[in-house]
């Protein structure tokens, strides 16, 4: 038998200790909520990714009546970027979301398990480390790759 463990190593950060870089991208995707589309689940959320040129491309969930229709927040945006920018490297991911109160959730906000294998392929397609930032009112999470999101990923086999 053989045993893997895999070790995640997420840094927390309060709001006032990220960089100017970080800062600058957790402020697009906390804009990003007020432009979502979610009528159904009154919960918005916001993405903002950073590419290889320094530039910054948003978007937000897009639900729909027939719920599998609509979209998460972080794969418009990463579709987006890789659609209008197939060239740019996508360095940096960071995710916000309000709540029923409108206010921004306290604990960071978590990608699903979908968004997860589109940021692993993002790293896959790049050759490099996607850094996931997840906002809460209560701190920063930070995470160098999308691979600490998702250890045992579909991307081998592509
Ligand atoms: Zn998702």
């Amino acid at each position: 038998m053989k045993e893997i463990v895999n070790e995640v190593h997420i840094v927390c950060k309060d709001e006032s200790e990220l960089s100017e870089s970080e800062h600058e991208l957790l402020k697009e995707a906390q804009a990003a909520t007020w432009r979502s589309y979610a009528p159904y689940s009154n919960f918005s959320v916001g993405a903002a990714v950073r590419l290889s040129d320094g530039s910054i491309v948003t978007g937000n969930n897009q639900e729909n009546c027939a719920f599998p229709s609509g979209l998460c927040a972080e794969r418009t945006a990463l579709f987006y970027a890789n659609s209008r920018y197939p060239d740019l490297a996508v360095e940096a991911i960071c995710i916000a979301a309000r709540g029923l109160d409108g206010e921004f959730t306290r604990v960071p906000i978590s990608p699903c398990g979908g968004c997860r294998q589109v940021m692993l392929e993002v790293e896959h397609r790049f050759g490099r480390p996607l850094k996931v930032m997840m906002y809460g009112t209560d701190g920063v999470y930070i995470l160098q790759s999308a691979r600490d999101l998702l250890p045992v990923g579909f991307e081998e086999l592509v």
